[in-house]
């Protein structure tokens, strides 16, 4: 028999050979077996994997493979006409987002750009799965296992361990530029914020804030009010590199004073 003995020659392309931990792998492939799942052995969940070539040739997640074939592996591609190849990919979903546990700073970094994220900290791995199927949400998580659930379709693991990098990951694997709408949306809940007038809010704020500021916004979940400036420990460079990324102004400083940010509501 000796098909315990077969390999394949697995290729892993752009930042997936992060996630393998080299760019080159050879693998044992046992029983004949679908190149998900050889693909999957290697470190890499399948919603990371937009095109397989097996040989030369596009494939789909349950073509058999069985030993000695060469198979590349890509990520989802930017700027490169995809049309007429035959992707792994899924179907599209907006750009929507469920966290898992370890990502709560990425949350709050997402959120102050405006992004949806369902976040909690008293969740479990199947509901994390559950909300990304029933709502549509992309799933993101640095556990590959919760990754390589069957059910999960679009998901994508943060490689860095830095929350201000992962976001910034984020925003570039799922073009995010355009659709960023800073401060809009509470960073503890996820609401979003609405205008209010400064005499509505007075009795709620802090005296230096209450002289220093004249536009206010109140979360329209949880309450909090929030003021040009409420954001600075999210800001501290930050929003200067997603404006870099992004080749778009986020926010407008003036003259390196911090507390007189105004960018965040228009
Ligand atoms: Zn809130």
């Amino acid at each position: 028999m000796g098909t315990d003995l077969a390999t394949s020659e697995l290729r892993l392309y752009g930042d997936l050979a992060v996630l393998a931990g080299e760019a080159h792998v050879t693998t044992p492939v046992g029983e004949p077996r679908p190149v998900k799942d050889l693909i999957e052995s290697v470190g890499v969940p399948h919603p990371e994997v937009a095109l397989i070539l097996v040989d030369g040739h596009p494939v789909g997640f349950d073509h058999l493979v069985v030993g000695g074939e060469r198979v590349a592996v890509y990520p989802p591609f930017h700027g490169i006409e995809l049309a007429g190849i035959p992707t792994v990919l899924p179907e599209p979903v907006a750009p929507r987002f469920v966290l898992d546990v370890h990502l709560g700073t990425l949350a709050r970094r997402l959120r102050l750009l405006g992004v949806d994220c369902w976040y909690r900290t008293d969740t479990d791995d199947a509901e994390l799965a559950r909300v990304a199927v029933d709502e549509d949400r992309i799933l993101l998580t640095r556990d590959r296992q919760l990754l390589m659930r069957r059910t999960i379709t679009h998901g994508y693991c943060p490689r860095s361990s830095d929350p201000d990098t992962q976001a910034l990951e984020v925003v570039e694997r799922y073009r995010l530029g355009d659709r960023l709408a800073p401060f809009t949306r509470c960073v503890n809940c996820n609401a979003e914020l609405a205008r209010v007038p400064k005499a509505e809010v007075l009795e709620e704020l802090p005296p230096a804030t209450r002289e220093a500021f004249d536009d206010f916004a109140r979360c329209t979940g949880c309450g909090q009010v929030y003021w040009p400036g409420s954001h600075l420990d999210a800001v501290n460079g930050f929003l200067e590199r997603v404006a870099a990324l992004t080749s778009r102004p986020i926010a407008r400083t003036a003259s390196g004073d911090p507390g007189a940010d105004r960018g965040g509501l228009r």
